[in-house]
């Protein structure tokens, strides 16, 4: 794909570590503006050592007010990706109202903050513009283990399709991204130990995790004009995992 997103603003959060700071650096290659948003700090300081052309912000995104008014600093954004995730695991009777609530706060509620300021000015200035939400297969497939951040990653999917249906017609295209098992800090902490590795492998028809550019690579094509026709949908990078 000849890629170029020059002129653009492109905001990625939870680009600290993980499959948002690859996405980062990516997205620097192709001549646009990249604004990594993440919690940590020190994160983003090596990222910026990393590719000086990054533009960086800290900011906690489950702190709805400190976030809205980053966010408003860095407008205007042309591509959004609502990357920043967090995985709390935990047998469903264990679970505790502070995972449940952390959950929420960093995987939807902060995806519904950040699109309305970047959605609202897109509006304003009449500019065309592409979000794409990282869920996961976690949206469609009951995980043992991972009842809220299932439960979150269907909202985010919802998300997704509502907004698609309220911003389309000011020509804001919003899609997600839904992979399977990626082996980034994330990754590992539901399935390193390699039996519970064996059995999501033997559910997943091509036989692999997922790589990190493989994700990246959807969503680059998501977010550039290859995809102009594409709406509202959750695209599974799974290896066919969705599939059986
Ligand atoms: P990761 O390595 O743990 O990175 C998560 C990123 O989100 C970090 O940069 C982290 O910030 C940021 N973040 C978390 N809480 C935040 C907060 N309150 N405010 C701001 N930033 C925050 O995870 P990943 O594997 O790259 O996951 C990225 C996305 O992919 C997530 O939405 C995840 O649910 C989704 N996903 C992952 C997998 C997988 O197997 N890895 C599979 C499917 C979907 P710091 O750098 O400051 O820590």
């Amino acid at each position: 794909m000849n890629i170029s997103f020059e002129s653009k603003r492109i905001l990625v959060t939870g680009a600290g570590q993980g499959i948002g700071r690859e996405l980062a650096l990516r997205l620097s290659k192709y001549n646009g503006t990249v604004i990594a948003l993440s919690k940590t700090k020190s994160n983003l300081e090596t990222l910026k050592q990393q590719n000086p052309r990054i533009q960086t912000i800290v900011v906690d995104v489950t702190d709805w007010e400190a976030t809205r008014n980053a966010i408003k600093t860095i407008l205007p954004i042309h591509m959004l990706v609502n990357n920043a995730g967090v995985a709390c695991l935990a047998p469903f009777l264990q679970l505790t109202e502070s995972q449940f609530d952390l959950t929420m706060n960093v995987n939807v509620k902060s995806v519904f903050n950040i699109s309305q300021v970047v959605a609202e000015n897109m509006i304003e200035q009449k500019c065309a513009g592409s979000i794409v939400n990282v869920s996961s297969q976690a949206s469609h497939a009951a995980l043992k283990d991972h009842s809220v951040y299932c439960a979150s990653k269907g909202a985010v999917d919802m998300l997704t399709k509502t907004m698609a249906l309220e911003l389309g017609p000011h020509n804001i295209r919003v899609n997600s991204v839904n992979p399977t098992v990626v082996m980034t800090a994330m990754g590992k902490l539901g399935w390193e130990d390699p039996k519970k590795a064996r059995s999501m492998l033997e559910k997943i028809p091509l036989g692999r995790f997922a790589e990190v550019d493989e994700v990246i690579d959807a969503i680059v094509y998501l977010l550039s004009d290859r995809s102009s026709m594409i709406n509202g949908i959750t695209l599974p990078i799974d290896g066919g995992f969705l599939a059986t």
